[in-house]
């Protein structure tokens, strides 16, 4: 457990007072869910069940680049549904919001992760952090021939971890094999024209974007970088177009976590996503990316020490949107 300077080149530039109180409730917070063991680890795809379930970290990367870790925060583990928001920033950023609107919604579904259901008014999935909307999403950013726009979206995500990710082959192959309901879902849109005919390339971009590995502090970093409006914290490299990060971070405040979404917003007032893996990350506006890990999840598949942890850090920081001690954009302190 280390508070890691912003500048690893230069130990003398070390991190402020206030980082040791950070880190100090960070390890707090570790110790006291380190031994809890609720929930099941995802089975469904069959790669994902050989997940060690006593894996734990958590991270927080500031937007000025301080990083506070604890636990496991170097273990490899499928992105998962956490590429949904990502990937949709990637559709506004090629094709502008109007266009991509018109294939994918931004209503709340309230519904599971998987659910089969499309607008009947518009023949639209609800939105893009259900299974349906990631898929026409997935449709959008692919490539022909389909390793083009895979690597387009690993090397987007290299570029908001600040380091060289690559595809787990063995889950790409589990999700291709077993993703029949996926494959049901994409089917029935390609029904309705809300994607094109190459089916089973925008499936093919959907289940790598989800088999793609990261670790907790990749994961913290690419939450850091939408929190910078779009610049890694530590490289300086742009790597969001900031004009759609406030598109995504609603999406992700609404829906990011499935038939959770509501209670989520309410209790800890964060955009933020989870994945089947047991990632879960959340972006703090202008300030901070914060990213759990552990595999084991609860009835509507998000990590039950995931949310927890993410519970105590909002109430401890003053973190929720709408709390009275949450300052808000430091863009408008500034203006003031
Ligand atoms: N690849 C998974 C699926 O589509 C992602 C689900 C998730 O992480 O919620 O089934």
């Amino acid at each position: 457990m280390q508070v890691v300077s912003p500048d690893p080149a230069n130990p003398a530039k070390a991190a402020p007072a206030e980082a040791a109180h950070i880190q100090e409730i960070l390890d707090e917070i570790y110790e006291k869910y380190r031994n809890l063991d609720e929930g099941a680890v995802a089975t469904y795809i069959p790669e994902l069940s050989k997940a060690d379930p006593k894996d734990f970290g958590i991270c927080m990367v500031t937007v000025d680049g301080h990083v506070f870790r604890a636990g496991d925060c170097d273990k490899e583990f499928t992105i998962q549904s956490m590429c949904k928001p990502f990937a949709f920033q990637m559709a506004l950023e090629q094709d502008g919001v109007a266009e991509t609107l018109k294939y994918v919604g931004v209503e709340p579904s309230g519904d599971a992760f998987n659910s089969i259901e499309l607008d009947a008014r518009t023949g639209r999935p609800f939105n893009p952090m259900i299974n349906a909307g990631a898929i026409v999403v997935a449709s959008r950013i692919k490539k022909l021939p389909v390793e083009t726009g895979v690597r387009a979206f690993v090397e987007k995500m290299s570029n908001a971890a600040g380091r060289e990710l690559r595809i787990d082959e063995a889950v790409l192959e589990s999700e291709t094999l077993t993703g029949n309901r996926n494959r049901a879902i994409a089917y029935l849109m390609r029904n309705f024209a809300t994607i094109d005919e190459h089916v089973n390339e925008s499936l093919h971009q959907y289940f790598a974007q989800c088999s793609l590995l990261v670790t907790c502090q990749d994961v913290a970093m690419m939450a850091a970088t939408l929190a910078n409006i779009g610049t890694n914290p530590i490289t300086g490299k742009r790597v969001f177009d900031f004009q759609f990060i406030k598109y995504v971070l609603t999406v992700m405040l609404t829906c990011g976590l499935y038939d959770y979404a509501g209670g989520w917003a309410y209790e800890v007032g964060l955009p933020a996503k989870s994945g089947v893996a047991g990632g879960i990350f959340g972006v703090v506006n202008r300030q901070l990316g914060i990213s759990v890990y552990s595999p084991k999840l609860d009835a509507q598949g998000n990590s039950v020490r995931g949310i927890l942890v993410c519970k105590e850090l909002a109430s401890h920081f003053g973190l929720h949107a709408f709390e009275f001690t949450n300052v808000g954009s430091s863009f408008m302190q500034w203006l003031l």
